[in-house]
């Protein structure tokens, strides 16, 4: 072992502070209420549920109300205590809380889709309310009137949504992978790009509009963070879960990442860290240190009388290398791996302990996260798991 590697600043680990349990089924979508000891969760069961924790120390529901379809998603606004709920059927439904949390009133059902609903976002500012469908399409519509303003055809099925107020832009993270960025006015939209680097369904998305950056989270395990303020198109990976990443929160004030997966783990991403985007895969007929030819170069094998060798790749310098001159392992925290890749010899060499010192720390929340959501102001975290239940977790720095 070389010389300790002085601890990160902010490192921090989850504190359970309360577990809800009374459910007879998966909490597709639950959120913090912020000021407010409340939970506010939305189930397969067909509930919309609030739940103020009373003097016992438990959470009991304030309100429970049982809709016409399966609820999939919501949306709370804290300000105007307005929830969107998106239901099975296609419906969207929204209500207004009361100030105690007692009492819910419907203010409007509209028909947004002809499939399930997967996501519902509320826009406070627009007074829109955003939302993607089963029957992949993405409408928005006028929160006031309950009117339908526009639509535009995904290529796939939706499970991730972002707006950014100020450019007006919504990203759009479906199930072949790709983001789409569409620039929305009143009654119509414009396609600006689309982002492909998942090499499975976008699960997740998050946007810091600070600094301009949208995370992305897959079935493919990954998280990939798009610099869109910095303008130079870097997509940097980052590989931190052993399965589909579920959830991903920005910390503004902290500079950290959360995301949750299906692992049950709680990553805590340092955003502090400049890393780098990963090189492109070089080819080659030959291993570019050894110069041993692969097994399709027939002619060097012949003419040296060699055996072909498999091609492997240092995920450090891309290099094409055989696998002799790759067998040691390394994290790169810094080029977003936490977990050990192959790399070449000489990159093993090179890169110095203070390198390998993990940009993220990792927890394990004990259950397979379906969903999850950080407030902010208390630094509080929910994840909601297969097991039916809701954890709530004090996020807040632990001084080591
Ligand atoms: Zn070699
Ligand atoms: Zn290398």
């Amino acid at each position: 072992m070389a010389a300790d590697i002085s601890p990160r600043p902010q490192a921090r680990k989850p504190v359970l502070l309360s577990k809800i349990e009374a459910l007879q089924d998966v909490v597709n979508t639950a959120v913090i209420i912020p000021k407010e000891d409340g939970v506010i969760s939305v189930s397969q069961d067909r509930t919309v549920r609030v739940w103020l924790k009373r003097d016992s120390g438990q959470y009991w529901p304030s309100i429970y109300h049982t809709m016409p379809a399966p609820c999939s998603c919501m949306s709370f606004n804290p300000e105007t205590r307005r929830l969107s709920v998106g239901m099975d059927n296609g419906v969207v439904s929204e209500f207004i809380l009361s100030e105690d949390y007692n009492k819910m009133t419907p203010a409007r059902s509209y028909q947004a889709h002809q499939g399930g609903v997967t996501v519902v976002l509320f826009v406070l500012e627009m007074e829109w309310v955003l939302s993607t469908g089963q029957d992949k399409s993405f409408t928005w519509h006028c929160s006031e009137s309950g009117q339908q303003l526009g639509t535009y055809r995904t290529t796939a099925w939706v499970s991730g949504l972002q707006f950014d107020v100020e450019t007006r832009h919504a990203f759009v993270g479906d199930h072949s992978g790709q983001v789409t960025i569409l620039k929305l006015e009143q009654d119509s939209c414009s396609l600006v790009t689309t982002f492909k680097g998942h090499t499975g369904n976008v699960t997740a998305l998050c946007w810091d509009p600070v600094q301009r950056v949208l995370f992305s989270g897959s079935s493919d395990h990954s998280i990939i963070m798009w610099d869109i303020g910095g303008r130079k198109g870097t997509a940097i990976e980052m590989q931190g879960h052993n399965e589909k990443v579920q959830g991903l929160c920005y910390a503004p004030h902290t500079r950290q990442l959360i995301s949750c997966g299906s692992d049950g783990g709680i990553v805590v991403w340092n955003m502090d860290v400049t890393r780098q985007e990963t090189p492109e895969w070089l080819d080659s007929d030959s291993c570019q240190r050894c110069e041993q030819p692969f097994f399709w170069n027939f002619k060097q094998m012949w003419d040296s009388k060699k055996i072909g060798l498999r091609q492997h790749h240092c995920r450090k310098c891309g290099q094409a290398v055989c696998g002799k001159c790759s067998s040691k392992r390394s994290t790169i925290p810094l080029m977003g791996f936490e977990f050990e890749v192959r790399v070449c010899d000489s990159c093993h060499e090179s890169i110095t302990d203070e390198e390998r010192a993990p940009t993220a720390t990792f927890h394990d929340s004990k259950h397979a996260v379906v969903h999850m959501h950080y407030e902010p102001t208390r630094s509080w975290l929910l994840t909601s798991g297969a097991d039916r239940v809701i954890k709530l977790w004090d996020m807040t720095p632990v001084v080591s």
